[in-house]
């Protein structure tokens, strides 16, 4: 199945293949997906187990190279690249959060915020990272640690540090693994703002159908392949169609 292509795309890939390995063990982990990610739009990525969400996300990053097909960035094409400018592209253009945090503990949470800015050699603006820091409710813990603050606060870390650099895009790997449901809410929460008051696009892989909900589209991908998409999802809606997924690769 191919997504709807329109303009305005934050990134797109193109029949895109990404193949582990060759002879016996080799895994085609994305078989000719083709998908567009429109600017200011929210969309998740879901999938059974090894069906290849991971591997789209990290291709369509630049964190991973592919077999075939092409992944653009806004209007570049990433396989034009050095990898000392995809290196840079990254910096300039991607936010990331993970499930695991990845916050460097040695730094507090305002000096974790503007790392990446700090090792670009860019300044923050600072009307903006005060908005962000607004957004994701940090005020009063920017010169705390990470392991001075709980799982969900070192989660609005590592948003408001993709958030930021103002970043074209941003891509969230379960970001709500390792949260309770109040704090994964919160979370989903200031990433669904971001996209409505600031305009950020954001790509995240998740197994939860509730926090699926919060995002504006759903791409169901099943063996290397999309096999199918909605709009305005809502966890009920979600669970069902991954039901029938599920029907349909047992029966
Ligand atoms: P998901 O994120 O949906 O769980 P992945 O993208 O991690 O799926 O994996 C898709 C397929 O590619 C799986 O069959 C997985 O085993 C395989 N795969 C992923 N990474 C590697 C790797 N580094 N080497 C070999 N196979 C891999």
């Amino acid at each position: 199945m191919t997504v709807t292509q329109p303009t305005a795309l934050a990134a797109a890939a193109t029949d895109l293949t990404k193949v582990y390995g060759t002879g016996e063990t080799q895994v085609i982990a994305l078989d000719e997906v083709s998908v567009g990610f429109r600017r200011a739009e929210y969309t998740a990525i879901m999938g059974p187990s090894g069906s290849g969400k991971s591997t789209l996300m990290h291709c369509m990053a630049g964190l991973d190279s592919i077999t075939a097909g092409s992944v653009r960035l806004g209007d570049v094409e990433l396989s034009s690249l050095s990898d000392k400018q995809l290196t840079l592209l990254r910096r300039e253009k991607v936010g990331f959060v993970f499930q695991s945090f990845n916050l460097l503990p040695t730094l507090n949470a305002l000096e974790n915020i503007t790392l990446p800015m700090d090792i670009a050699g860019t300044r923050p603006d600072r009307a903006w990272l005060d908005h962000v820091i607004e957004i994701v409710g940090l005020g009063d813990r920017l010169k705390h640690r990470p392991s001075e603050l709980s799982g969900g606060q070192q989660q609005r870390v590592a948003c408001a540090r993709a958030l930021a650099s103002r970043p074209q895009i941003i891509f969230a790997d379960e970001p709500t693994g390792n949260l309770d449901s109040r704090s994964g809410a919160e979370v989903l929460g200031f990433l669904r703002t971001s996209v409505d008051d600031t305009g950020q696009t954001i790509v995240m892989v998740t197994h939860d159908p509730n926090a699926a909900s919060y995002a504006d589209r759903v791409i169901f991908l099943a063996d290397g392949r999309i096999v199918d998409e909605m709009f305005d999802p809502t966890s009920g809606l979600v669970l069902e169609r991954m039901k029938r997924f599920e029907a349909a690769r047992v029966l």
